[in-house]
């Protein structure tokens, strides 16, 4: 039988469950990617796609089109709807099913749907760090604080082993589809920034590279939980642009967490990695159990939400706000697609419940922006801290002045991105 291999969020040859399943089921495997034109168009009037993550995508495809190649396969990549081009390409090749992993948001399942009209498809769960068919509870059951969780979870935790990458497989002859230039989306290449925190070079590789540096190191891993809170140099492990696009699996994560345990001895860091990948897997499953509630101005609590004041939004996107620490946090956002989780909690904090604009265009502008922009983590989080999510304090206003003396006590971070 031959199939088609629908990649998504899982670009990836290491322990892609999907991938590795068609392959098993299937003689012969067409690997395909569809830059979904929805990509393209504006939410809440804000772009989808900014230059930052549109060169780690196009770099990650790339890097998946080399390797695949180097097996004497390919990835077929087109621009447009996937409910139309999937169908079609099944047609045009032959292929009799579809196979793909789970990419959360409410988007994807209907394009996913549409496709299943028209036919049958395999989708894998995947992208977590726990199976959710071994969860203790059933979905609608998921406590609605992270720590009840958490405490459910550890008593009875069992992580799978990573798949091995995948070496062979078999791919009839397909036309040459490269990997569109950045040119054609119509934005200018991003310049990378003298004082970006990292170059964020998409792909698989470039990823597993990242994952051996900081897990092989007493200074980095060993570190993570007493660095983890600042704003320069190599404070957090910076894996989440990867994770976000499947490049690299949380699981492959866990077992370099292991390794760095088997040889230098657990410690609060390297356990604290693992509960940071469970606030990820955490707010993947929030999603799981709410659904399209997540994007609703009144969240899971049904509140009433902030304004759209678009002179206090633009203040807050352009770095123009009375509050030079968030400006600051903003700037680097805008310069280089990144920011750190203690300036993401603060611009959100700031956005919300200072200048009392609604969250979700503070969303829309992460998700516009960032390099490791995740919907459920994106979601979830801004949720968490506008008071309608999973924080069982009702109001988690920051004081940013006291944040900026706690952790930029020499305004070293506001200066450097006040000034460049
Ligand atoms: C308003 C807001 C929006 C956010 N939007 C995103 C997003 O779109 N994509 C995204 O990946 N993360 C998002 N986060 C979570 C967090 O800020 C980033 O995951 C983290 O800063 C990435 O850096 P790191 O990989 O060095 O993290 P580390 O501190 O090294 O943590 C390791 C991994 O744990 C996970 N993790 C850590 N903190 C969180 C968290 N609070 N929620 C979920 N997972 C977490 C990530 O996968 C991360 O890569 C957001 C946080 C806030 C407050």
């Amino acid at each position: 039988m031959r199939v088609l291999y629908w990649f998504r969020n899982d670009l990836r040859l290491t322990d892609n469950r999907g991938l590795s399943m068609a392959i098993e089921k299937a003689s012969e495997v067409i690997p395909v990617y569809i830059f979904d034109e929805r990509l393209f168009q504006t939410r809440l009037g804000v772009p989808r796609i900014g230059p930052h993550r549109l060169r780690f995508l196009l770099e990650s495809l790339t890097d998946l089109q080399n390797s695949l190649r180097q097996l004497n396969s390919d990835l077929i990549v087109l621009v447009g709807d996937p409910a139309e081009l999937i169908p079609k390409l099944a047609a045009e090749y032959g292929a009799a099913e579809v196979f793909c992993s789970l990419s959360q948001g409410s988007e994807e399942e209907q394009t996913l749907q549409k496709v299943q009209r028209r036919i049958p498809v395999t989708e894998i769960t995947d992208g977590y760090l726990l199976d959710p068919s071994i969860l203790p509870f059933s979905i609608t059951e998921l406590p609605d604080v992270f720590t009840k969780f958490r405490i459910q979870v550890e008593k009875q935790l069992s992580i799978q082993e990573p798949l091995p990458r995948i070496e062979k497989i078999n791919t009839p002859k397909v036309s040459n589809c490269d990997v569109p230039d950045f040119s054609l989306f119509a934005m200018s290449m991003p310049e990378p920034h003298p004082h970006r925190v990292d170059d964020f070079r998409g792909g698989e590789q470039a990823g597993l590279n990242r994952l051996q540096h900081y897990c092989s190191s007493p200074e980095k891993l060993g570190r993570y939980k007493e660095t983890r809170n600042g704003l320069l140099g190599e404070y957090s492990s910076r894996f989440s642009p990867w994770l976000a696009i499947g490049a690299v699996s949380a699981r492959s994560i866990m077992k370099e967490v292991k390794n760095f345990e088997a040889e230098y001895g657990a410690n609060d860091s390297s356990y604290w990695m693992f509960f940071e990948l469970l606030w990820r897997d955490y707010f993947r499953f929030v999603y799981d159990k709410y659904g399209v509630l997540i994007f609703q101005s009144g969240g899971l609590k049904d509140k009433p939400t902030g304004s759209r004041d678009v002179r206090k939004f633009q203040s807050w996107c352009s770095g123009q706000t009375t509050c030079d620490f968030v400006n600051a946090n903003m700037n680097e956002l805008s310069k280089t697609g990144w920011m750190s989780n203690r300036g993401r909690q603060n611009v959100a904090s700031f956005l919300v419940h200072d200048l009392g604009v609604d969250w979700r265009l503070g969303a829309a502008w992460f998700e516009y922006l960032l390099v490791d922009y995740d919907v459920a983590s994106n979601y979830g989080n801004w949720l968490y801290l506008a008071g309608l999510g999973n924080d069982p304090r009702p109001n988690r206003r920051f004081n940013t002045a006291l944040q900026q003396a706690q952790y930029d006590p020499n305004g070293e971070y506001t200066r450097l991105w006040t000034t460049s």
